[in-house]
């Protein structure tokens, strides 16, 4: 089975897996009912919950409606056509443990242009009202919540009866299976592929949607955007526009090349992203806090300067591997370790470890900005309520985990070479601290 999947030791997995499977679904529609209609008051919430019981919370999770269900198939499928007509030039992805190197069509920013484009010509020109979907946004978290549920499970059987490639198989458990994922590139045809999908063109596309879909809402509603939603819309956006240009290397990381489609990423994309991620503009829709220009402005430049910061790390590290370490890193040759490491058949190969520039701070010093520029989109919210900084305290949590997971499996391909990289380099994710 694949070398992620116990990662962690097996009571550690279970007890996170029996979680995250039962606690995510109602937490996402208890964030929306908070921020939505509890003024973003953890407490009063928990007020109500405490007083109506699990009765409450069956009276808060609004049913899957008809128009929720359009919103999301008219979405999807305008995603699904996009992904697959629209022009991109052919890229390679990372050669698979079984030799497979899928390919594909790289057209993620076209798509970004023409999605956001449409969304505000629909509105613009009258034909489609965002607010609508805000108006709806629980009964359409509802709806993702049970669809993403019934496709990961079309995922499970699909892995078992028609894998799309050797990158395949079954740990023999039905639950981790079902929840780590079988297949490592699902695809639909040769050309539709199903991460690229769920990741890219739902997950990321929908926080992009629904950022300006806030800022929509709180227009049509006040008549004017704060500049405390205008310094969140536009730093998600500088963030999405970065993830579009740099999808292609997007399918060289991790949660593409080694993490299979199951629950923990699939349903992530689709559900988890779009409601938690998008959470602190969903909040600043009814608090339209007043920063002033200038502070607005310095977040907004602290802001950008993160995301630059995280993009210049990716972009450092692919270069560096695309060259062959042949390019110059922070104005000289880089320093490297060229590190072997056996493949699942037996043969050997190396890659290159790049151990200066950003890689040679921390070896996930690029986690660093990533969380400081979701700090930055989240502070004009200022610190009335907590609940804006949940994607924060979730983000650190999930990198810090994910700097610990790609060290184990980086540990295990590279053995000695990886102890070296990890002496030269000694730091996890914080340069001096940890
Ligand atoms: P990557 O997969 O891009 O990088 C880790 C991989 O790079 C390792 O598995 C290893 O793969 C290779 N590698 C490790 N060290 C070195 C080195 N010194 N030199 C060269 N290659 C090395 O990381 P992530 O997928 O975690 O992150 C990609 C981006 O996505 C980041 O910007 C991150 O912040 C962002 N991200 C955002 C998340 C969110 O929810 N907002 C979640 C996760 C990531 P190999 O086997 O090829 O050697």
């Amino acid at each position: 089975m694949a070398e992620s999947k116990m990662v962690h030791p097996p009571l550690v997995t279970y007890a996170s897996m029996l979680s995250l499977l039962t606690l995510c679904p109602p937490f996402v529609i208890l964030l929306w009912y908070t921020m939505v209609h509890a003024d973003g008051s953890v407490y009063q919430t928990w007020e109500f919950l405490k007083q109506n019981g699990l009765q409450g919370l069956k009276e808060i999770w609004p049913r899957p409606t008809v128009i929720a269900w359009e919103i999301i198939a008219c979405f999807a499928a305008f995603e699904a056509a996009l992904q697959l007509w629209l022009p991109g030039k052919k890229v390679m992805g990372p050669i698979s443990p079984t030799g497979n190197q899928p390919v594909y069509k790289s057209n993620g920013l076209a798509a970004y242009a023409v999605t956001l484009v449409t969304y505000l010509g629909l509105w613009w020109f009258g034909i489609f009202n965002p607010v609508i979907v805000y108006d709806h946004l629980g009964e359409i978290y509802s709806a993702l919540i049970f669809g993403s549920f019934i496709f990961c499970i079309f995922l499970y059987i699909k892995g078992h009866l028609a894998p799309s490639s050797t990158d395949s198989g079954s740990s023999g458990n039905a639950i981790i299976d079902f929840y780590w994922g079988m297949e490592l590139y699902p695809r639909i045809g040769k050309n539709f592929d199903i991460k690229v999908f769920t990741n890219c063109r739902f997950g990321m596309m929908s926080w992009a949607v629904l950022a300006v879909t806030y800022c929509i809402k709180q227009y049509e509603e006040n008549g004017h955007v704060a500049d405390s939603m205008l310094v969140n819309t536009i730093l998600m956006l500088v963030y999405i526009t970065k993830f579009f240009l740099w999808e292609a290397g997007y399918w060289n990381t991790m949660d593409i090349a080694h993490d299979r489609a199951g629950f923990y990423i699939c349903w992530g994309c689709l559900v988890w992203v779009p409601s938690i991620y998008t959470s602190p503009g969903m909040y600043l829709v009814n608090h339209p806090v007043h920063l002033g220009t200038q502070l607005a402005l310095s977040i907004l430049v602290a802001g950008i300067l993160c995301i630059f910061i995280n993009y210049d790390c990716d972009r450092q590290r692919q270069e560096f591997r695309r060259t062959n370490g042949k390019c110059i890193v922070w104005g000289k040759a880089p320093s490297k370790i060229v590190a072997s490491y056996q493949t699942s058949k037996g043969e050997t190969k190396t890659s290159l470890l790049l151990t200066s520039g950003w890689w040679g701070l921390a070896r996930h010093f690029h986690y660093v900005p990533e969380i400081l520029s979701a700090f930055f989109w989240t502070v004009p919210a200022l610190f009335n309520h907590c609940l804006p900084y949940f994607y924060v305290v979730f983000l650190t949590i999930l990198l810090m985990d994910r700097a610990k997971r790609d060290d184990d499996r980086c540990r295990s391909k590279y053995g000695k070479y990886w102890k070296m990289y990890c002496q030269k380099v000694r730091y996890r994710v914080i340069p001096g601290i940890y």
